[in-house]
């Protein structure tokens, strides 16, 4: 590390009120999701910080109420240095009014060493982590030849992939880390993709044909599209159990790879034969997998199963896979994400966390998803590199370590410090 980024580094022991600070006041903007539509004021902070510290910003809508923010920081010499996106989503896991915290979520305290509230794990901690190693730069008064790009999403936890507009817009860069939730590993991610499976008959019946339908000498050719969902359940829990046994990545429990019945819904009342039902699934997949495979998967293996009922056989069942939105259009999908360890930009980042945890740092996959697939997806190598754990992402009584937090901030400094020095063709300027 040279002279000049150790000092910078320094700061962050020096400052770390400001960084307690920094995180307290994200966490005060309530900006639970569902009921989402309230990050204005949230991401309008983050835009006028980028601002102060001569970002470039960009600041758009995805849902009225829910704008994305993007602050671009040209570098002197982007022409020939590395570019890097730090992405992180403002929206946070819902509050029920009958979970028991001891403080209010959104008036965070500071207790025992660590900052309790709504998005302190998931993930301000990230954000005022990342946030703050750019001011400490900025302000002494570092120059990055290569461009810095920082998106402050929404819609995360509701699906709504503010993300993947960001990806839509044209923003790219040479790496991406998304600051979510990883306890200080550099990881990965299986995809998840949400799904809706539905069983209609064509025709209508009044609940006094079902005599007709299912007995001897009735001669209607029908069924209860209720009880044709059974068979359908029955065979996603084959296709389940025969990808448990099949399929693995490294890194996860055998078995990850599931599929939920999540939701049902169905027929009309009980005066009806029901001639519609609709299951909602999840599905979850591993990281080398994707979402097309998968849903291909299901569908095929779903019109054996419809092979072998003479009424599905005639009325096979239909599939609409995905979403925008878990609040809007009731899908989603989260792309997986593999991390290559030799790709240069993991390697400076399992370097940096070296050199402040004196640890080495554990690569491995995300027990949950992110918008990192996102990125993946749209051809931008990414890792997921944040504080805070899986234990209390989404829990009541939501805290972070400040401990943690301080040497995340002294990393991702480092990181972006030395990443933005670096030529493209690998030559590091800051050797
Ligand atoms: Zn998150």
């Amino acid at each position: 590390m040279s002279q000049n980024l150790h000092r910078i580094v320094e700061q962050v022991d020096q400052r770390k009120q400001e960084l307690i600070d920094l995180l307290k006041k994200l966490i005060s903007f309530r900006t639970p999701a569902p009921p989402a539509r309230n990050t204005k004021e949230a991401q309008s902070f983050v835009a006028e910080f980028l601002k102060n510290l001569g970002f470039k910003i960009d600041m758009w809508d995805v849902y009225p109420g829910d704008p994305n923010v993007v602050g671009v920081l040209k570098g002197k010499n982007s022409q020939n240095y590395k570019s890097l996106i730090v992405n992180g989503h403002i929206d946070v896991a819902e509050v029920d009014e009958n979970e028991d915290w001891e403080v209010n979520p959104f008036k965070p305290v500071v207790k025992d060493g660590v900052v309790v509230g709504r998005g302190a794990a998931d993930m301000k901690g990230g954000l005022a982590g990342a946030l703050f190693a750019i001011q400490l730069l900025r302000e002494a008064e570092n120059e990055l030849p290569g461009d810095l790009i920082f998106q402050s999403v929404i819609g995360e936890e509701v699906g709504e992939a503010g993300t993947l507009q960001c990806c839509k817009r044209g923003y790219k860069a040479d790496f991406a880390v998304v600051v979510d939730t990883s306890d200080l590993h550099i990881q990965g991610q299986g995809g998840v993709i949400t799904g809706w499976i539905t069983v209609k008959s064509k025709e209508t019946f009044h609940d006094a044909m079902r005599r007709n339908m299912i007995h001897a000498g009735g001669r209607l050719f029908g069924a209860n599209a209720i009880e044709k969902m059974m068979k359908v359940i029955e065979g996603l829990q084959e296709l389940e159990r025969h990808w448990a046994v099949t399929k693995s990545y490294p890194g996860f429990p055998p078995g990850s790879n599931t599929i939920n019945p999540a939701v049902i819904e169905g027929g009309r009342h009980a005066a009806f034969i029901a001639d519609e039902c609709r299951l909602w699934i999840t599905v979850h997949y591993y990281p080398n997998e994707s979402y097309e495979e998968v849903a291909k998967e299901i569908e095929e293996h779903l019109k054996m199963v419809a092979q072998g009922d003479v009424w599905l056989r005639e009325n096979p069942p239909t599939f609409k896979w995905g979403g925008t939105s878990m609040i809007e259009d009731r899908g989603e999908i989260f792309p997986s994400l593999e991390v290559d360890p030799t790709h240069p930009g993991v390697q400076l980042l399992a370097r940096s966390h070296r050199d402040v945890c004196k640890t080495d740092p554990i690569i491995d996959v995300s027990q949950t998803v992110t918008d990192g697939g996102w990125l993946g997806e749209a051809g931008i190598s990414t890792a997921i590199y944040g504080p805070g754990d899986l234990h209390n992402a989404h829990a009541v009584n939501e805290h972070l370590s400040i401990d943690q937090l301080v040497d995340y901030t002294k990393v991702m400094l480092t990181f972006i410090y030395q990443w933005c020095h670096t030529k493209s063709d690998g030559q590091k300027e800051w050797l």
